[in-house]
C-alpha cells in the first residue's frame, strides 16, 4: 500500500484558530520575562528544559540533582529549550529592527540594512540584497523591508517569523542542499523533503507534514486539557490541606491561649494565696503577740505576788505578835488561797498559734 506523497502545503499556512478554552489565560507575555532563567532570572542564550518542564540556564542546572523550583528529582536528562532560544533570537532581531539607528547589513556590516530575509535570517543593504537575489533566484526567499517591520508590532513580527521557520530535510542523500520538508514518515518519525519521500519507497505510507504538526499540537492540547482537570483537583486537594493546616494552627493558637490564661489564673491564685497567708501571719500575730505579752505580764505578776506572799508570811512569822496574827490571818489566808489557784503557763512549744498550722497546711496545698 504505497500512497502518493501529498502535495507540499503552502509554506505560510493560515494560523489555526485556538480553542476558546485556551484564550482565557492569554496574558500576552509582552515583556517576555519568561525567557529569563527561572532560577537566577538571568538572560540565557541556551536555556535547558527539565523533565518537570521548568527552564533553567546551564549555570543553575550545573550542580543540581533536583529542580530548584519544584524540587522534582531530575528525571530524563534536560534538553535544549529550542522554543525559548529561538524566540530569544527573534526578539534580538526585533530589537535591532527597533533600535534608534536601525540594523546594519549582516553581510558587509557597513551599510544600513534595507531588507530582512527571513529564510537567511539576515539583514541586507541594497547592494548586498541584489547579490542575495542573484544567488537565491531559484528559491524565492521571503523578505521584508526593514521600514515596514519597524512600523509593525512585535506580535506581528513574531507571528511572521514563526511561519517562516521551515524544517529542512536532514537526509544524507543531498548534503549541503537544504530542501524544505513537507512530508512526514510515521515509521521513521521524521520529516522528509518531497524528492526523498518519492525516491525511497521504504518510507511509505506518508503523512502531510502540516497534518502531522497539527496532530501533534492537538495531542499536546488534549493532554493539556486533561492536565488542567488534574490541576483543578490538585488545587482542591491543596486547598483542603491548607484548610487543615490552618485549622491545626488555629487549634494550637487556642490551646496556647488557654495555657497562658490558666497560667495567669494560677499565678493570680498563688499570689492571692500568698497575700492572704501574709495577711494571716501579719494580722493574727498582732492578737497572738499581745495575748502572749498579756500572759507574760500575768505570769510575771503572779510570780511577784507569790514572792510577796512568801515574804509576808515569813515576816509575819518572824516579826508578828499574836495581835497581828489574829487581825491579819483571815485576810492573808484568803489571799494565799487565791494564789493557790494560780497555774503556771504551759510550755511555749505546745502552744503554737492555730493560724501557724493553718498557714503551713495551705503552703503544703500549694
Ligand atoms: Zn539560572
Ligand atoms: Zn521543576
Ligand atoms: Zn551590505
Ligand atoms: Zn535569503
Ligand atoms: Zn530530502
Ligand atoms: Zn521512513
Amino acid at each position: 500500500g504505497t500512497e502518493a506523497p501529498p502535495e507540499p502545503g503552502p509554506s505560510a499556512g493560515t494560523p489555526r484558530p485556538q480553542p476558546a478554552e485556551e484564550e482565557e489565560d492569554d496574558d500576552g507575555d509582552e515583556d517576555f520575562q519568561f525567557l529569563l532563567c527561572e532560577g537566577c532570572g538571568q538572560d540565557c542564550a541556551h536555556p535547558r528544559l527539565l523533565s518537570c518542564l521548568h527552564t533553567l540556564c546551564p549555570a543553575c542546572l550545573s550542580d543540581t540533582k533536583q529542580c530548584p523550583l519544584c524540587q522534582a528529582a531530575a528525571g530524563a536528562p534536560a534538553v535544549d529549550n529550542l522554543l525559548f532560544s529561538n524566540l530569544r533570537g527573534r526578539l534580538q532581531v526585533w530589537r535591532q529592527i527597533r533600535s534608534s539607528r536601525g540594523p546594519d547589513c549582516s553581510r558587509c556590516r557597513t551599510e544600513a540594512a534595507l531588507v530582512w530575509c527571513s529564510d537567511c535570517e539576515e539583514f541586507f543593504c541594497a547592494r548586498c540584497f541584489e547579490e542575495h537575489q542573484w544567488w537565491h533566484k531559484k528559491k524565492e526567499h521571503r523578505f521584508r523591508r526593514v521600514e515596514e517591520l519597524r512600523a509593525g508590532s512585535v506580535q506581528q513580527f513574531l507571528e511572521d517569523t514563526k511561519t517562516s521557520c521551515s524544517l529542512f530535510c536532514s537526509s544524507p542523500s543531498h548534503p549541503g542542499e537544504s530542501r524544505v520538508c513537507s512530508i512526514y514518515c510515521p515509521r521513521c518519525e521524521r520529516a522528509l523533503c518531497c524528492p526523498c519521500a518519492l525516491l525511497d519507497t521504504a518510507h511509505a505510507p506518508f503523512r502531510d507534514l502540516r497534518a502531522e504538526t497539527h496532530r501533534r499540537q492537538d495531542e499536546l492540547c488534549s493532554l493539556r486539557r486533561d492536565l488542567r482537570r488534574l490541576r483543578g483537583s490538585f488545587e482542591a486537594a491543596l486547598g483542603r490541606l491548607r484548610g487543615e493546616a490552618a485549622r491545626q494552627e488555629e487549634q494550637r493558637e487556642r490551646l496556647r491561649e488557654r495555657v497562658l490564661a490558666s497560667c495567669e489564673r494560677l499565678q493570680q491564685l498563688v499570689r492571692r494565696e500568698a497575700e492572704e497567708l501574709q495577711a494571716l501571719l501579719e494580722a493574727r500575730p498582732e492578737r497572738g503577740r499581745s495575748a502572749l505579752a498579756e500572759e507574760l505580764r500575768d505570769a510575771e505578776g503572779s510570780l511577784l505576788r507569790l514572792e510577796a506572799a512568801e515574804r509576808l508570811v515569813e515576816r509575819l512569822g518572824r516579826y508578828g505578835g499574836e495581835q497581828e496574827l489574829m487581825d491579819m490571818q483571815p485576810f492573808v489566808k484568803a489571799a494565799l488561797l487565791d494564789l493557790q489557784r494560780l497555774r503556771p503557763p504551759q510550755a511555749p512549744e505546745l502552744r503554737e498559734p492555730p493560724h501557724f498550722a493553718l498557714c503551713r497546711a495551705r503552703l503544703r496545698a500549694l
